[in-house]
């Protein structure tokens, strides 16, 4: 489904569960072991960020969850704020800690839309106006380039659409599957 053949969408919110996953979480920083200190504050600050995590089904109303829709689910602000505190006193550990929310995006999109757990990212569809409009309602500014005012967010179908096809980031994508 392009999101430009979208009728009258309803944003809901879902409840959503990201589990910390250590193999996943080092294939995304590109490292095969991690030091201790790091490894014992992952866990608290993956835990803490859930509060600051939302999430949302955007569909038409009464849609069955079989039905076309999208999610859209992101950290707030706070957590913007706690990586960038970190970076200031260390760019390594605000990078790990820049790591661990994506983690924590992905991981949450992933269980609620499965077909993309085997996917490092999900494709990103093209809003229309009236989604771009429904973010606004939630709080959130949509860029052309295709990112929201958070910089922790996934937007995405679901149901699924696997491969790139749809993916409004396949023109500059490195990682684009045919
Ligand atoms: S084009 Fe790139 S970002 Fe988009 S779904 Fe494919 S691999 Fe992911």
């Amino acid at each position: 489904m392009s999101a430009k053949k979208a009728t009258t969408l309803v944003a809901t919110p879902i409840a959503v569960q990201p589990e910390f996953d250590m193999f996943t979480y080092c294939e995304l920083c590109g490292e095969t072991r991690l030091d201790n200190e790091l490894l014992e504050e992952l866990e608290p600050r993956f835990d803490g960020w859930q509060a600051h995590l939302k999430a949302y089904r955007l569909a038409a109303p009464d849609a069955a969850e079989t039905d076309p829709g999208f999610v859209i689910l992101w950290l707030d602000k706070p957590v913007e704020d706690e990586v960038e505190g970190i970076w200031q006193d260390s760019p390594s550990a605000g990078m790990a800690f820049h790591n661990l929310a994506i983690h924590m995006v992905m991981s949450a999109v992933q269980n609620l839309v499965p077909e993309l757990a085997d996917k490092g990212c999900a494709p990103l569809p093209k809003p229309d106006k009236e989604t771009i409009a429904l973010f606004k309602k939630l709080g959130l500014e949509w860029n052309k380039e295709g990112t929201v005012s958070r910089q922790f967010a996934v937007f995405t179908n679901m149901p699924a659409i696997t491969g790139c096809g749809t993916c409004m980031l396949k023109a500059k994508c490195g990682n684009v599957a045919s």
